[in-house]
């Protein structure tokens, strides 16, 4: 995907704990015309393990580390061309919809060239406990082995605190959206859809007639 020369993808930002709610929540809003979800933990489990970069996931994933920074916004551009390619993406027409990624500060930064952040939703859940519960039944539910180790859930949820909550501080504070990620998931889905529903690229975007 070539930055320069190229209009900037708007896109909305979900940031939150591992547990938090983002994959729910961005799936949901990713089946709605005009919206493109994105998970980058979904990118990477989809590589087959016999191959380097597959290998490089699990050998990071399965310590509950991040996966090096280069390595990761190489993935997503690959994919997000592959998408775009095979018309199930359409830059012109869907707001982007980021669940995982940027994962710290350096790959927001390495993602400005082809973003054009709209609103950054930020899933709260301050309660330990209650993230590792979540994924606990999650790793049951979705076979995720990261998510079923108690040191490895410890140390997401550290990861999280360390490198991916800073982010926050790197975007304008007007963009950033609270969102108490402890309520039903129907109120976080209705507490985001008001905001996004007011964003300038989705009143151009909605308009436009397809
Ligand atoms: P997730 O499904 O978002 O919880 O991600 C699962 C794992 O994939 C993480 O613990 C990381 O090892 C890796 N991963 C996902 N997204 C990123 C990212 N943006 N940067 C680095 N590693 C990532």
């Amino acid at each position: 995907m070539e930055a320069s020369g190229k209009q900037k993808r708007p896109a909305i930002l979900i940031i939150g704990a591992p547990g938090a709610g983002k994959g729910t929540q961005g799936r949901i809003i990713g089946t709605i015309p005009r919206f493109f979800h994105c998970a980058c933990g979904d990118v990477f489990r989809s590589l087959d393990t016999r191959t380097e970069l597959g290998q490089r996931f699990v050998e990071y994933s399965s310590k509950g580390e991040l996966v090096p920074d280069e390595l990761t916004v190489e993935l997503w551009e690959a994919q997000l061309d592959n998408w775009t390619e095979t018309y199930l993406y359409k830059p012109d027409i869907d707001i982007l919809v980021l669940d995982g990624i940027p994962r710290n500060v350096r790959q927001a930064e390495m993602l400005e060239a082809y973003l054009d952040v709209q609103q950054v939703f930020h899933l709260t859940c301050p309660n330990r406990t209650e993230l590792a519960r979540r994924m606990r039944k999650r790793a049951l539910k979705e076979n995720r082995i990261d998510d079923a180790n108690e040191s490895v859930i410890q140390n997401r949820i550290q990861t999280y605190e360390d490198e991916t909550k800073p982010i926050l501080d790197f975007y304008p504070r007007s963009i950033i959206s609270e969102i108490d990620a402890t309520q039903q998931p129907v109120k976080v889905l209705s507490d985001i859809l008001r905001r996004v529903t007011d964003l300038p690229a989705y009143r151009q975007i909605s308009a436009i007639k397809v």
